[in-house]
C-alpha cells in the first residue's frame, strides 16, 4: 500500500486533484482496474504506477545529487559514472563512451521481440542559479535549467522498473543516457558511435519536463512537434565602382536589398497558410565607405520549418529567388544553408498508440494533442532515423510556487513528476515492445 496524496492536494486544481486520485484509485487496488490489452499480457495498468511510486525517495534523491552537480556539453564523468553503476548493479549490459559520456544499458526480455530505444539526456546549461533550492547547484556556472537532472532520474527509475519485467518482456531495451543534447550534437555523436547498431532499434521514445504546463498535463501530438532549423549566408557578387557612376558597376547592396524583400514571398506566396515556416534575414554587410560601390554583399539568416515538404518548399523557391533576383539586377548570388537541427516528428501510428495509453493509464490527465514549439531538439537524429514518439510532461506547481522557465536562472520543477514520468516511460516501452 502506499499514498501518493498529501495535504497539499487540497488546493491543487481540479485536473491534477482528478489525476492523483487515479493513483489512489490503483494503489487501492480497487475492483474494475482495467487491463489494457496491450500491456494486460504483462501486467494491469496500475503496477507501473505503484512501483514507481514506492521509488518516489529514490528519483528525488538521485535528481536532487545530480541537480546539485550539473555537467555541461559532452563531457559528463560524474554523472555518467552514475548512471553506469546504478544500470550495471540493475544488471544491466552497459556500454560507456558512446558518444564520449554517452551511456547506454541494455536489457534483453525473456521473450523474442524487437528492441526498442528510450533516450534520456543528462547535459546541464552555463547559468548561475537562482533558486535558492537547498539542492541548488554547487558547481559555479552550471545549471541544470531544462530539467535534465530530471530526465536521467527518471531514466534511472525506469530501468529499475523495467528489470522487475524482464521475465515477461519481449524483446531488448536500450536505455540512452545522451550527453550534448544542448546544442553539443549529442545524438549524433552517440548515433556515430553506434548506438543504433546491434540491435537495431525499430522505434524510439523520448520525454521532456514540461514546465509551462502543471503535472499531470500530457503533451502528444502526432506530425511535427519541435521545428527544425537552417542557417542561411547569401553572398551576392557584383562589379565594384565609383558611388557616382552606377551604370558602370554592377551594384550587390541594390541586388542585396531586392533579395531580401523578394525572399519574404517565399513563406507568404508558396508555403500553405495553415503551415508553419519563417525565413528570416538576420545580417547584412557591405562596403566599406561612402563613396565607393562595394563588390559584392553577404546576407545571413534563418529558416524554420515543422513539416519536411514544406521544408523542401522553402528551400527550393529560396534558391531559386534568390539566383533570379540576383540575375535581374545584374549580379550573381550564391546560396549556402547549413542545417542545423531537424525538425522532431512523432510517428502518426505510435502517437495514437501512446495517446491510447495515456487515456488508459492515465485517465484523468490533461492531454493536450496539438502542441507544438518552436524550439528544436536533437532527439530529432534518432527519430529521423526510426519511427519514435516525444512526449512533453507538464511539470510546473503553482502552489509550490515551482513555475521558472526552461533556461532560465530560476528554473525549477515539482518533483511529484518523477515517478509520474517513470512510471509512464515504463510502461510506454512495454506498450512498444508488446505490440510491435
Ligand atoms: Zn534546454
Ligand atoms: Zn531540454
Amino acid at each position: 500500500m502506499f499514498y501518493l496524496i498529501d495535504n497539499t492536494l487540497s488546493c491543487c486544481p481540479n485536473g491534477i486533484r482528478g489525476l492523483y486520485k487515479e493513483y489512489t484509485y490503483f494503489a487501492a487496488g480497487a475492483a474494475a482496474a482495467e487491463i489494457s490489452p496491450g500491456i494486460g499480457a504483462i501486467v494491469d495498468n496500475k503496477w507501473f504506477f505503484e512501483e514507481s511510486q514506492l521509488m518516489k525517495d529514490q528519483l528525488i534523491s538521485w535528481r536532487r545529487d545530480f541537480h546539485q552537480h550539473p555537467e555541461i556539453g559532452m563531457n559528463l564523468p560524474r554523472t555518467s559514472g552514475i548512471v553506469a553503476d546504478v544500470l550495471q548493479e540493475l544488471g544491466y549490459k552497459v556500454q560507456t563512451g558512446i558518444g564520449q559520456s554517452g551511456v547506454v544499458g541494455m536489457l534483453q526480455g525473456a521473450h523474442e521481440g524487437p528492441c526498442v530505444l528510450a533516450r534520456f539526456d543528462m547535459d546541464a546549461l552555463p547559468i548561475v542559479e537562482q533558486t535558492g533550492a537547498p539542492y541548488a547547484s554547487v558547481v559555479e556556472g552550471a545549471m541544470h535549467a531544462c530539467g535534465h537532472d530530471g530526465h536521467t532520474a527518471i531514466g534511472l527509475g525506469t530501468a529499475s522498473i523495467l528489470c522487475k519485467l524482464q521475465d515477461r518482456l519481449k524483446g531488448t531495451v536500450k536505455l540512452v543516457f545522451q550527453p550534448g543534447e544542448e546544442g553539443f550534437d549529442g545524438a549524433l555523436a552517440m548515433i556515430r558511435d553506434g548506438v543504433l547498431e546491434a540491435p537495431e532499434p525499430v522505434k524510439c521514445l523520448a520525454m521532456h519536463l514540461w514546465n509551462s504546463e502543471p503535472v499531470g498535463w500530457i503533451g502528444l501530438t502526432e506530425g511535427a512537434v519541435m521545428a527544425g532549423a537552417e542557417k542561411i549566408r547569401i553572398e551576392v557578387q557584383g562589379r565594384g565602382g565609383h558611388g557616382s557612376a552606377p551604370e558602370l558597376a554592377l551594384d550587390p547592396v541594390l541586388a542585396g536589398s531586392q533579395i531580401v524583400v523578394a525572399i519574404q514571398t517565399v513563406v507568404s506566396r508558396s508555403v500553405d497558410p495553415l503551415e508553419a515556416a519563417v525565413v528570416s534575414i538576420t545580417s547584412m554587410h557591405a562596403g566599406t565607405t561612402f563613396n565607393v560601390i562595394p563588390p559584392n554583399m553577404v546576407m545571413e539568416g534563418t529558416i524554420r520549418t515543422f513539416n519536411p515538404d514544406i521544408r523542401k518548399v522553402v528551400l527550393q523557391r529560396l534558391k531559386t529567388v534568390v539566383n533570379s533576383t540576383a540575375e535581374a539586377m545584374g549580379c550573381q548570388a550564391e546560396l549556402e544553408i547549413e542545417k542545423i537541427s531537424t525538425p522532431v516528428i512523432n510517428q502518426p501510428d505510435l502517437t495514437i498508440e501512446m495517446q491510447q495509453l495515456v487515456k488508459e493509464l492515465l485517465p484523468a490527465s490533461i492531454m493536450d494533442t496539438g502542441c507544438r514549439v518552436m524550439g528544436s531538439e536533437d532527439m530529432a537524429e534518432f527519430q529521423d532515423r526510426i519511427p519514435g514518439v516525444y512526449i512533453f510532461v507538464g511539470s510546473n506547481s503553482t502552489e509550490k510556487g515551482l513555475v521558472g522557465a526552461h533556461h532560465n536562472p530560476q528554473f525549477d520543477f515539482d518533483e511529484d513528476v518523477l515517478p509520474l514520468g517513470a512510471g509512464l516511460m515504463t510502461a510506454a516501452i512495454a506498450r512498444m515492445l508488446g505490440s510491435a
